[in-house]
């Protein structure tokens, strides 16, 4: 209900800019990622919830709802949870999203199943004292301090596999481009990159497992040395990790000029110019691309 006096309000008012955009890579398929806001009725502060969920290999996945159904699912379930028990933690509401969404399929599909529907996750939320976070896997969380400068909460352990499974990598990337030896590396790579997701030494992303919250990237920072926050799929944040077209501080100053949708499009630019991936070698010639921006 509005405050009738204007001025006897208990909170103070806190006004802000957000802005989300959610596009997918192909437009004849279903967007997998998940982009919400909520700011709670105390109106003293909010959360923002990104996901983006993992494309199985040829559908395969056990799971005869879909991703989209899942990150759906796990993005809402995630959402009420953080926004309406403050008192827990985000890792503790990552860890409820996760078993609430299990629990909808767990009867009717094979969640053993090694690509059972899985996202990468980043959680915000704040209030006037503070800014908590959340970031499992590669999808990332830009904060901006009151002085301008950007600092990137990521999840780095698909950048810190073994060494042996990134130089395979390597090894991949320098055979010629076409050959047969080169696809067959490339084989290698990806079963052996495959064989460390959700394992121990490897990387992790919410799937069936409620346990991997403990995984996550988490921590907090004062909400006086926040200016604006951001969180970008990495078909959003291919714009600094695959085409190199600025630095975080880069990206940032974009969002806050151009908005989210002006980042995506950027990126929708630089994937055409470079369809056939040969200058910019990437998993997909264009991924579904999410972003959210929060202007305190
Ligand atoms: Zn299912």
């Amino acid at each position: 209900m509005a405050n009738p006096g204007g001025s006897a309000c208990s909170g103070r008012l806190i006004v802000m800019r957000v802005e989300l955009t959610t596009e997918p890579g192909d437009p004849a398929q279903p967007n997998e990622d998940y982009v919400s806001v909520a700011l709670p009725a105390s109106g003293r502060g909010g959360v923002l919830v990104l996901l983006d969920g993992v494309t199985p290999p040829a559908g395969d996945d056990g799971c005869r709802h879909g991703v989209p159904w899942f990150t759906t699912a796990l993005g809402g379930a995630m959402l009420e949870s953080s926004a309406s028990r403050r008192h827990r933690t985000l890792a503790d509401s990552l860890t409820e999203a996760i078993d609430r969404t299990a629990a909808a399929h767990r009867t009717t599909c094979d969640l053993s199943h090694p690509r059972t529907p899985q996202a990468t996750a980043v959680a915000a939320r704040w209030d006037e004292e503070r800014l908590e976070y959340l970031v499992l896997s590669d999808s990332a969380l830009l904060l901006q301090r009151p002085d301008g400068a950007v600092t990137a909460v990521l999840d780095d352990r698909l950048d810190r596999l073994p060494a042996e499974v990134r130089a395979a990598g390597e090894a991949a990337r320098a055979l010629p481009r076409g050959s047969e030896a080169r696809a067959a590396a490339t084989a290698e790579y990806t079963q052996a990159v495959e064989a460390l997701r959700n394992a121990e030494g490897g990387f992790f992303t919410a799937a069936a497992d409620p346990s991997v919250a403990e995984r996550a990237v988490t921590g907090w920072v004062r909400r006086d040395r926040v200016r604006a926050a951001a969180a970008l799929t990495d078909g959003a944040s291919r714009y600094v990790e695959v085409f190199g077209a600025g630095d975080w501080a880069d990206c940032f100053a974009l969002l806050l000029r151009e908005g989210p949708a002006g980042l995506v499009g950027r990126v929708r630019t630089a994937e055409r110019a470079d369809a056939d991936r040969t200058d910019f070698p990437r998993g997909k010639a264009q991924d579904d691309a999410s972003a959210a921006l929060i202007e305190f």
